[in-house]
């Protein structure tokens, strides 16, 4: 219900402007304390930033955790490295021994990553890549063709065997990829839908994007609310649903082909921090052995139940 003295609350993505609910977010993650605007959408559920701040680049300091140099794997880690290498080539289909005889004990250390959708010489970009800590350890996997672009890196990181780390803007890309990959990157855009049309023309005919994102309407936004981890207030631009993502997709040549849901105990421990007014960087000791226990057993059960609080959309060319 709009109250006397409210605005006009437009969605970005279905356009309804009914029962808009405006929320007030604060900068948590960073311990800023910053308020900033958001509304729900009554339609879509997308829950969007009323208005984009100007300096949005003061939420992203040096240290900002995706812009660490890579320094893996350490000679300390590297055994753990050598297990995780064959995991990942077991998973995708290739012959591995101590992948085989591994994954009796460990899950798939990319689960996203599938052998549906990429080999190893697929030609893959990585979009808001950070210091490209993911795509080195699938170089180091043996994937021979990958880039990773992120615009708001100090400049080129490297290139070579295979692998381009490189200071870019999505536009600025315009030679064509198998499988295009955005990890928690698309609620940090302004214009997603500009986005998702630009990577609908940089996308193989028989390729595959790959978009990891928060999910609103889900069982943790309900329960935390404000202090949802998924939030993340100014950061995260705009969150969707699965039905808000599909309206805007339905706009563009790409069209969602399926969605798996893969969230974890984070939307649990982080969001209990925010409540509890802790700072995000406290230990999970707080959480007893069992509590940890059950985030885990409630983490895998939602994602079942298509509501954990994120999830990978894969999307392919639509049919013409
Ligand atoms: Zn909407």
């Amino acid at each position: 219900m709009n109250s006397p003295h409210s605005e006009i609350l437009k969605c970005k993505f279905c356009g309804n402007e009914k029962e808009n609910e405006l929320i007030l977010a604060e900068e948590k993650q960073l311990g800023m304390g910053d308020k900033f605007e958001y509304f729900v959408c009554s339609n879509c559920q997308c829950i969007q930033i009323k208005k984009v701040p100007e300096d949005l680049g003061k939420y992203y300091p040096a240290n900002y955790y995706s812009y660490q140099e890579p320094t893996f794997p350490s000679r300390l880690n590297w055994l753990n490295f050598f297990i995780k290498k064959s995991l990942i080539l077991y998973y995708l289909g290739y012959l591995n021994l101590t992948g085989f005889l591994t994954s009796f004990v460990f899950d798939h250390p990319f689960p996203w990553l599938r052998k549906k959708e990429v080999k190893l010489d697929s030609k893959i970009l990585d979009i808001g890549t950070g210091a490209g800590r993911k795509i080195l350890s699938l170089q180091r996997s043996g994937f021979n063709n990958i880039t990773g672009i992120d615009p708001f890196l100090e400049k080129d990181i490297k290139a070579d065997g295979g692998l381009k780390i490189l200071k870019r803007d999505l536009y600025e890309i315009h030679e064509k990829f198998d499988f295009i990959m955005l990890h928690h990157s698309l609620e940090h855009m302004p214009d997603q839908e500009e986005a998702i049309r630009h990577i609908g023309t940089i996308l193989n005919d028989n390729g595959r994007v790959l978009i990891r994102i928060p999910v609103a309407n889900t069982f943790a936004w309900k329960k935390y609310r404000e202090n949802w981890i998924g939030l993340d207030a100014p950061r995260h631009l705009y969150i969707h649903s699965v039905k808000s993502l599909g309206i805007l997709t339905e706009r563009t040549d790409l069209e969602i082909e399926e969605v798996v849901f893969d969230s974890g105990t984070y939307q649990f421990t982080g969001s209990e921090k925010y409540l509890r007014n802790l700072p995000l960087s406290t230990s999970d000791d707080i959480f007893s052995k069992e509590e940890m226990k059950k985030f885990e057993k409630d983490a895998l059960d939602l994602n079942k139940k298509n509501d954990g609080d994120q999830a990978c959309f894969y999307l392919k060319k639509r049919a013409r």
